[in-house]
C-alpha cells in the first residue's frame, strides 16, 4: 500500500527525479505549490532547500519515483465508458456505430453517468489529470460534479446535414456554459460528413467570438473520405449532397482551423493537407488504442512530423479501446512507431495534448505559474533518456496524482 500523499503543511515536493518537460530531468529536484499553482521549482537538492526556506515550508520527499506533469488526454467520450467491452469492431466502422447506438439506447442516464465517473476515476488512477471530452448527451458534466479531473468539455454539434436539425443546433450555440478552471467549455462539430456547412459556419462564428477551442473528428475512415470527395462508397446509401471536396477544405472555408483546433484521427490526409494544417497551428490527435481496435492501416505519423504538425494523444472512448489509460497509448505508439523518440511520445501526451485543448499555458509542464497538476510514477533511471524510455514503454505504476495541488488519485485503480 503506497503512503497516503498529502500536501498539508508540505508544499515543497521532491523526488528521486523531477521531469518538468520532455527535454530535461532534475535528479532530486523540487516543486513548490501554492494556491493550486506551481510557485517555484528547483533543479537539485540545494535548490530544494533554498526553495523550502523561501516558502517557509518543510520538504516532503516522495522517494524513489519520478514527479511529472499530469498526463493530458486530448480525446475521449466519457459518456460511453459504460459500454466498455460491449461493442465489437467486427464488420467495420459503420457496423460499430450502429451497434454502439443500439447498446447505448439500452443504458439509462444513471448507468451512463456512473460510467462517466468510473472512466474519470480510471484516468486519474493512471496518471491523467486533464481530459478533452466530447459531450453529446449533456450528462457528463453533471455526472462529474465534484470530481477532481480537469475537463475541457466539448459540446458535440451534429445535424446529419438535415436542415430541420440545423436550426436547433445553431440555436443551442447561444447557450454555452461559462465554465471554470476545471470545467472548460469547447465546441465539437462531430465530423465533416455529419455536420452541415451552415452548422460548421455557426460553430466557427461562436468559437471566434467566445474564444472557444474546437475539436473535430476528421479523415478517420476511407468511407468518409470517399463520400466527402466523390459522394461514393458505403456512406452514399445514407447521406446525400456530398460537398465533393475534402473535410479540411470545408474547415478552411469556414475559418475553423487555428492553434486551438484539434483534428481527431486524421488517418487519411490528402496530398498536401499536413502542410495546410501545420500552417494554421492546429493539432492532430492520434488515438493508438482505437487505431488498433479497428485494425487500421498504419497512422501517417511521419507525414505529419515532416510537415511540422503539432501532435497529441487521446484514448477515444472505452467503446472503441480497451482502456482510457494514456500510459498504454504511449506504449502502443512506441510499438507501432519504433523510430519515434521516447521524448516525442512524452511530449504528445503532455505538452502536445495541452496545446490541443487550448491549455498549453496552464497544464502539461512543470513550470512556475502553471497549474499544479502532477503525477508521480514508480520509476528509477540513470538518465533522462532512460527515464523517458521507461515512462513511455513500460506503463509504470502511478503512486499519486494532484490537480490544482490537491491529491486526487481515485481509490479505484482496477482496469476500467
Ligand atoms: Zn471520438
Amino acid at each position: 500500500m503506497p503512503p497516503r500523499l498529502t500536501l498539508v503543511g508540505m508544499p515543497v515536493l521532491t523526488a528521486r527525479w523531477v521531469l518538468p518537460d520532455p527535454d530535461q530531468a532534475w535528479p532530486g529536484g523540487g516543486v513548490w505549490i501554492e494556491a493550486g499553482r506551481i510557485r517555484g521549482t528547483a533543479k537539485d537538492a540545494a535548490g530544494v532547500r533554498r526553495l523550502a526556506r523561501r516558502a517557509g515550508a518543510r520538504v516532503r520527499d516522495l522517494g524513489d519515483a519520478v514527479l511529472t506533469a499530469g498526463l493530458v488526454n486530448a480525446h475521449s467520450h466519457l459518456e460511453l465508458h459504460a459500454l466498455a467491452g460491449r461493442v465489437s469492431a467486427g464488420g467495420g466502422f459503420g457496423a460499430w456505430i450502429a451497434r454502439l447506438l443500439e447498446v447505448r439506447a439500452t443504458c439509462g442516464d444513471d448507468v451512463l453517468s456512473a460510467g462517466a465517473r468510473k472512466g474519470a476515476d480510471r484516468m486519474l488512477a493512471t496518471g491523467t489529470t486533464t481530459v478533452g471530452d466530447i459531450d453529446s448527451l449533456g450528462l457528463t458534466l453533471a455526472a462529474l460534479r465534484g470530481h477532481p479531473l480537469r475537463v475541457r468539455a466539448y459540446r458535440e454539434l451534429l445535424d446529419a446535414r438535415d436542415p430541420a436539425r440545423t436550426k436547433a443546433a445553431v440555436a443551442g450555440l447561444s447557450r454555452m456554459p461559462r465554465g471554470s478552471s476545471r470545467r472548460l467549455p469547447g465546441l465539437a462539430p462531430h465530423a465533416p460528413f455529419t455536420v452541415s456547412e451552415d452548422l460548421l459556419a455557426a460553430a466557427a462564428r461562436v468559437a471566434r467570438t467566445s474564444k472557444l477551442p474546437v475539436t473535430i473528428h476528421w479523415a478517420e475512415t476511407a468511407a468518409e473520405v470517399a463520400w466527402m470527395r466523390e459522394g461514393s462508397g458505403p456512406l452514399s446509401a445514407l447521406l446525400q449532397g456530398s460537398p465533393r471536396t475534402s473535410g479540411l477544405t470545408l474547415f478552411e472555408r469556414h475559418g475553423l482551423l487555428g492553434p486551438s483546433t484539434s483534428l481527431v484521427h486524421g488517418n487519411l490526409p490528402g496530398r498536401g493537407e499536413p502542410g495546410r494544417i501545420a500552417a494554421t497551428g492546429a493539432t492532430v490527435v492520434h488515438c493508438p488504442g482505437c487505431h488498433a481496435f479497428f485494425d487500421r492501416e498504419p497512422f501517417p505519423l511521419a507525414r505529419y512530423r515532416r510537415a511540422g504538425v503539432p501532435l497529441a494523444l487521446g484514448t477515444d472512448s472505452a467503446a472503441s479501446n480497451g482502456d482510457v489509460d494514456l500510459r498504454r497509448e504511449m506504449a502502443l505508439l512506441r510499438s507501432t512507431h519504433p523510430g519515434l523518440a521516447p521524448k516525442e511520445v512524452w511530449r504528445m501526451a503532455t505538452i502536445g495534448s495541452a496545446h490541443a485543448l487550448g491549455l498549453g499555458r496552464h497544464v502539461g509542464r512543470i513550470a512556475t505559474g502553471m497549474r499544479a497538476d502532477l503525477a508521480l510514477f514508480e520509476r528509477n533511471a540513470r538518465s533522462l533518456r532512460d527515464l523517458l524510455d521507461g515512462l513511455t514503454a513500460s506503463m509504470p505504476p502511478v503512486r499519486g496524482t494532484w490537480v490544482d495541488g490537491r491529491p486526487s488519485t481515485a481509490p479505484d485503480v482496477s482496469a476500467s
